[in-house]
């Protein structure tokens, strides 16, 4: 068994280590303010009182210290709750500057993950990590206004439509399904072109997730096409109307799975991803010679609308190429930066495109509203 005074030496001992760790920690910690130098102070002179007093006063020598420890615990816990709050209110400030003060850029300026179209020379948005920022950007002139308004008035434009045609038209309930396709595609379409166009420059992550977005809308917005197009071609043939239906369906998953493969989005595949959905969209021209070629061509205008369907595709096809070859920006470079530029076209080709295939079924389900009766040979084969 130890002896009292044995103890409290030890006791003493142990304190003193605590003492010179604790002074250490202070000293090599980052804070460099008078704080610090107060704090050191006090545990140096506790220190030393403390070597004075012992053995013989080695419970007021603990007092001493355990004052000193509590105090140095109350300043680096207030030091701590203080940097926190200083830390956040730095980020706020930071973010409140970035969301005012952001400037439009040169296209070196931009880190690599923002640098897209080398043609388009200034006027480039900086990257904005917020998406209030990203959002009020919507009101800024820059590279990217004209492809974020034209895809946000189409998209409203197509949910309105929607609206009537669902609403208001008499369309039967199960037409009134294959409409909805096509307007779930072009909205889904035209609603992710527009987000992507406003938040691309958020990050690197949220651009590249919402590239991939909008190639899926665009899957979404050939797929959609191509089911009322193909319900009302095929109207009294169910099992082609079934083969090219589900065909369409594959396609457009195909896509929407290449799309968002994280190599795809790469500047140097931007032909490879122009021609998959060019491909993608044509897949529609098989089953409309196919009808052709069961009716004739006249049929094929009058019922199947095929005049409206070249005309889409045309615009489709000159809108993927003037993308895809950059025009006309890459013969102006540097005069296209806020307007006329190749994405901006692209996306009213889109538009106009999706106005004509509207136009198109709109006029065979008229058509098929009138004469809803298939010919009895062909009723054979509904059987
Ligand atoms: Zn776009």
């Amino acid at each position: 068994m130890e002896s009292p005074e044995s103890q409290e030496r030890e006791d003493g001992i142990r304190l003193r280590k605590k003492v010179q760790e604790n002074q250490e920690d202070v000293e090599s910690s980052e804070c460099e303010d008078d704080a610090k130098t107060d704090l050191v102070k006090r545990i140096i002179e506790s220190t030393k009182e403390l070597t004075d007093c012992m053995p013989t006063d080695l419970p007021s020598a603990k007092r001493m210290l355990e004052d000193g420890l509590h105090a140095a615990a109350e300043f680096s816990s207030d030091m701590a709750a203080g940097a926190g709050a200083v830390a956040e209110q730095a980020g706020d400030i930071c973010r409140k500057v970035i969301e005012a003060s952001w400037k439009v850029c040169h296209f070196q300026a931009l880190p690599h993950w923002l640098q897209d179209n080398d043609y388009l020379i200034w006027g480039h948005r900086p990257p904005l990590p917020s998406f209030t920022a990203c959002f009020q950007s919507l009101f800024r002139i820059h590279t990217e206004t004209g492809n974020i308004w034209t895809h946000l008035i189409g998209c409203v434009a197509f949910v309105s439509l929607a609206v009537y045609t669902l609403i208001w038209s008499e369309l039967q309930s199960e037409e009134r399904l294959v409409f909805a396709a096509f307007f779930a595609g072009a909205i889904l379409c035209l609603g992710l072109s527009c987000t992507y166009h406003t938040v691309h420059c958020h990050s690197e992550f949220v651009g590249k997730l919402f590239s991939k977005l909008d190639y899926v809308g665009i899957s979404f917005l050939i797929m959609g096409s191509l089911v009322p197009w193909l319900y009302y071609t095929f109207y009294c043939q169910y099992q082609p109307k079934v083969i090219y239906l589900t065909v369409a369906t594959v396609l457009g998953f195909g896509a929407i799975i290449t799309s968002m493969v994280d190599r795809f989005g790469e500047p140097k595949y931007r032909p490879f991803r122009a021609g998959i959905f060019i491909a993608f969209g044509l897949s529609g021209a098989i089953p409309a010679i196919h009808y052709a070629v069961m009716e004739g061509w006249v049929n094929a205008v009058s019922y199947a609308s095929l005049g409206w369907l070249i005309l889409m595709g045309s615009l489709y096809i000159l809108g993927a190429l003037l993308y895809a070859g950059r025009i006309p920006e890459c013969y102006f470079p540097g005069k296209c930066d806020i307007w006329f530029q190749s994405h901006q076209i692209f996306h009213v080709l889109v538009i106009a495109a999706a106005f004509v295939h509207y136009q198109g079924i709109s006029e065979m389900a008229v058509y098929r509203l009138t004469n809803n009766q298939c010919p009895a040979s062909t009723e054979a084969t509904l059987a």
